[in-house]
């Protein structure tokens, strides 16, 4: 019996962890929840999983849940109610719970470095889906992975893909898994991309783009912010600087491919010319499984991969004059140190005001660019976490004035 946190338990990661957990009551149980506001969302995961601990984002809302929890009739909720904290301290103790054995980080934004830092420092395995917090701080995360041991999963489908390509190829010497040093064998990655909202969309059509059209996602249903980022590509960029960190590879290494099925869902090539790819439908419970279950495999009743249906696989080469938010991401990854973090915010920011309609969807990658611009005077090479904090709201800051 695994024991699982769940960072983020009301969006679409956290969601989709709960059902696995009660696909197989057997094998995990939840220990703790985090949430950000929905209250009611999580007074039912309480009721149905009964974890020792839930952290609540706002601190404010904390005696709304626990009105919540005792007006529910008592033979209908657990004997013992979990232990209730809030704000950044709560979120930290849930994330770094003694009794859990892995930690699922399903915080969307920059807003899960703290926690997803607290689970590392108390030696707990990750499965990865806050690829922001890699991002921003890939260089002051992988140091504490290296001191504690924690082993990092990939949840990222794309990542999880290349991590179940690499299974069996051996790792360098006193490598971690995933922790950015390169398994000799690799010589380079291949991001596949679905294209997102936009992909049948002439730039020209671009200028018309709304809010409405750049959430639906034509293959993956997932939160407001990745859908928006797989709209303009920013999440293909973020996930290259999110496999640097991973697999250690250079950026001329890391590649992007679009593939509009969203079958393969990334491939490696090896030293020796081979290529591998992972396949399947476009599941998220895929990969978060993998996470949970690695290295053994769960039997599962899922929609079985069935290419005959499928008929035609296409790849296309990306393009970088529609989507200019690759080649800020390539930039600012190849820039390293503070840069990452800077672009991670400012786009944060960005998607915001663009859900909001105070911004159009083709402002997104003039203002991330033009704040990297401004940073690159301020830029630290080798920064440490205060300075990843400070730089992360400092973008987000100059996004809001610009706006
Ligand atoms: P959602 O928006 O669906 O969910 C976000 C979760 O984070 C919710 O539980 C929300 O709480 C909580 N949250 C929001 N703001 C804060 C905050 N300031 N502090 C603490 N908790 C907060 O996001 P997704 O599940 O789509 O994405 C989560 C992460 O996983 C992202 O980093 C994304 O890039 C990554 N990812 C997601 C995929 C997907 O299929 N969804 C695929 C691959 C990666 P509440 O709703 O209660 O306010």
């Amino acid at each position: 019996m695994k024991a699982i946190s769940v960072l983020g338990s009301t969006g679409s990661i956290g969601t989709q962890t709960l059902e696995i957990v009660e696909d197989f009551p057997e094998k995990f149980k939840v220990v703790a929840l985090t949430a950000g506001r929905n209250l009611k969302l999580l007074a039912q995961q309480i009721q149905r999983h009964n974890p020792e601990v839930v952290a609540l984002a706002d601190e404010s809302l904390l005696s709304d849940l626990e009105d919540i929890l005792n007006a529910i009739p008592k033979n209908e909720r657990p004997a013992n109610l979990p232990k209730l904290i809030g704000g950044a301290s709560g979120l930290n103790v849930a994330a770094a719970w003694d009794s859990a054995d892995l930690v699922v980080t399903g915080i969307v934004g920059c807003a899960g470095l703290l926690p997803t830092l607290s689970a590392i420092r108390a030696g707990k395995d990750l499965a990865l889906a806050n690829k922001e917090t890699l991002i921003a701080a890939g260089p002051v995360v992988l140091p504490e992975l290296q001191k504690s041991g924690s082993r990092l999963l990939p949840a990222d489908s794309e990542h999880s893909a290349i991590f179940q390509c690499l299974q069996g190829t051996p790792l360098a010497n006193n490598a971690h898994l995933s922790t950015g040093v390169p398994t000799p064998g690799l010589r380079r990655i291949q991001l596949t991309a679905s294209g997102g909202a936009f992909r049948d969309w002439s730039a020209e059509e671009l200028k018309k783009a709304t809010v409405k059209d750049a959430i639906s996602h034509p293959n993956w249903s997932m939160g407001q912010k990745i859908t928006v980022d797989s709209a303009t590509l920013m999440n293909k960029g973020l996930e290259v600087i999110e496999a640097h960190y991973l697999f250690g590879l250079d950026y001329d290494h890391i590649e992007i491919v679009i593939h509009p099925q969203s079958i393969i869902h990334s491939m490696i090539e090896l030293k020796d010319s081979s290529v591998l790819a992972q396949l399947g439908w476009p599941d998220m419970r895929l990969p978060i499984l993998y996470c949970m279950s690695w290295p053994h495999r769960l039997d599962t009743p899922w929609r079985r991969l069935n290419l005959t249906e499928v008929g035609q696989l296409s790849f296309l080469a990306p393009d970088t004059h529609k989507y200019p938010c690759m080649e800020l991401a390539y930039a600012a990854g190849q820039k390293g140190g503070t840069m990452p973090a800077v672009l991670n915010a400012a786009n944060e920011e960005a998607v915001s005001q663009f859900l909001q309609e105070k911004i159009h969807f083709l402002d997104i990658p003039k203002i991330i660019e033009s704040t990297c611009e401004k940073h690159k005077s301020d830029f630290q090479a080798d920064p440490r976490l205060d300075d990843i904090l400070f730089v992360d709201q400092w973008a987000r800051e100059i996004v809001r004035e610009k706006i």
